[in-house]
């Protein structure tokens, strides 16, 4: 760092703050472009029961690509289009191309698995968001118990009360709700007897760690207990070995989704599974 001094405005000069305020600005102008080109598409990872490795379920994984950088991560875009409000837009996209999707597959003679999609905080400041979700089910006539939505317990603390006017909306549509990432966010377990959650997807930094950490077992663990003793069912994400599956299977977790069986596939991709899974 080089602080440089103007009049009595002491202002520091950091190059590498720099250079990520100009990726932000170009990602920015490059997304809004790529929402009226085609560029964003959906990968979905399926998620399987944790006992017998059926496929009961898949995330919906927003990806790019671009034109001259190829693939690019939602780690990377996600938070720039929050920032620029652009989420709104991406987010109805999603929403529109799961209930299509999913209208697609039942048109063609395929059962449908719950689809889940990642709702950012942006999202949840519409107070019809609720409305929107439902009348975009309505419109592809989809079932409501098809879809889950997938909220991080920062969005929720946010704005609590808000959120859970908006989950229990959903909640009486028949939407499923899920908690993703659990044990990185900081809402109380009085919050989480309060939200009307369908599922606490345990977060891959504990996942990481089984077999090789106590702690990270601990944990594990107690989500699982916690997620039972609230009636909800409990998910796993980011499973890579077998040492973490067996781990899983023994605490009684019931999904998960990770590497260790499927990636987020394309739509063929996934599609083809969704028929091999209903051949018996
Ligand atoms: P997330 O919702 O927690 O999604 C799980 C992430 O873990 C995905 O990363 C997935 O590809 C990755 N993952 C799954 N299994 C494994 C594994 O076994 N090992 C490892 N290393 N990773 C695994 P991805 O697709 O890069 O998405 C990152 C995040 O971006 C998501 O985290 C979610 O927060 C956000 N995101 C993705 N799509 C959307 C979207 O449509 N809307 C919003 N608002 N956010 C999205
Ligand atoms: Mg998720
Ligand atoms: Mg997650
Ligand atoms: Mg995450």
């Amino acid at each position: 760092y080089r602080a440089k001094e103007s009049g009595n405005c002491l202002c520091s000069f950091d190059p590498a703050m720099d250079q990520r305020m100009a990726e932000t600005l170009e990602i920015e102008s490059d997304l809004r472009y790529a929402l009226t080109r085609d560029q964003l598409l959906l990968h979905y990872q399926p998620k399987v029961a944790c006992a017998t490795g059926q496929l009961i379920g898949m995330e919906a994984l927003l990806r790019w690509r671009h034109p001259e950088k190829g693939l690019i991560s939602p780690a990377l875009f996600i938070p720039v289009a929050e920032q620029t409000g652009l989420i709104g837009e991406i987010g109805s996209w999603v929403l529109d191309t799961v209930c299509r999707q999913i209208a697609d597959w039942q048109r063609n003679g395929l059962q449908p698995v719950t689809v889940a999609i990642n709702l950012s905080a942006r999202q949840f400041e519409r107070a019809d968001l609720a409305c929107q979700i439902h009348d975009q089910l309505q419109d592809c006539g989809v079932a409501a118990g098809l879809l889950e939505v997938e909220l991080t317990e920062g969005l929720i603390m946010k704005k609590p009360l808000a959120a859970v006017q908006i989950m229990e909306q959903l909640k009486q549509y028949g939407v499923r709700i899920a908690l993703d990432d659990f044990g990185t966010g900081y809402s109380s377990l009085n919050y989480l007897r309060r939200f009307p959650l369908d599922v606490l997807k345990i977060d891959r930094s504990f996942v990481d760690d089984l077999g090789e950490d106590r702690s990270a077992e601990a944990v594990a663990t107690s989500i699982v207990s916690i997620a039972h003793s609230l009636g909800l069912q409990a998910v796993a994400e980011g499973v890579e070995t077998e040492i973490q599956l067996r781990f899983l299977r023994q605490i009684g977790c019931d999904q998960v989704q990770g590497y260790y069986f499927h990636k987020p596939l394309p739509v063929e991709a996934i599609t083809e599974l969704l028929a091999r899974s209903q051949q018996g």
